[in-house]
């Protein structure tokens, strides 16, 4: 099974200016090809040639087939939860969720940031709803992530790799995080509620 680069639900000129087109060429167009192009060449001939994504990344020792094939998985599921048209707050059922696991929605946006920022390193911060029904914010280290958490379903990612933000923001992760806030498709998330 040959792995193929997702085509975006929207222009990568629609996001502009909280993601640059020049970001979406490389973070897209090089970055998160590369790792599927990586993937490709790594599974020929191997018991992962024919395993969905999802099951290679189960299955894959931790090693260059696990850390391509996740991060095949995070970028996809990260680029594919933005929206040009975003309502900036999140709809009904999340909303009463985030207000009682976190307080208040502001409450949230700033226990997220905190924890993306102290996210030390290559990683990924993500809003996760656990077995128990309640939303949990955590951090993973370089390609790790939620598919190898039984008892989590992953809400919301956002990358805090240097190569997500550096063009746009250079240094500043905060400066990225508040333009990643304008950009989320509340509505996607709502409808895994
Ligand atoms: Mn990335």
């Amino acid at each position: 099974m040959t792995h193929n680069l997702p085509k975006l639900p929207y222009e990568i000129n629609e996001l502009t200016p909280y993601i640059s087109v020049e970001t979406f060429e490389y973070h897209y167009g090089k970055h998160h090809k590369a790792y599927i192009d990586n993937l490709n060449n790594l599974i020929i001939w191997t018991e992962f040639e024919n395993l969905s994504l999802e099951e290679i990344i189960k299955k894959a020792p931790a090693w260059g087939v696990f850390n391509n094939a996740a991060q095949v998985w995070n970028h996809t599921f990260y680029f594919s939860w933005f929206t040009p048209n975003s309502t900036k707050i999140p709809m009904k059922k999340t909303l009463e969720l985030i207000n009682r696991d976190f307080g208040s929605f502001e409450n949230f946006k700033e226990l997220f940031n905190k924890s993306a920022t102290s996210n030390f390193g290559s990683g990924w911060t993500w809003l996760v709803l656990n077995k128990e029904w309640k939303l949990e914010i955590i951090n993973t280290s370089n390609a790790w992530n939620i598919l190898t958490m039984e008892d989590k379903k992953a809400l919301l990612t956002c990358d805090v790799w240097e190569h997500a933000y550096y063009i746009d923001t250079r240094n500043s992760r905060p400066k990225y995080l508040e333009n990643f806030w304008n950009i989320i498709d509340w509505e996607k998330i709502e409808s895994f509620l």
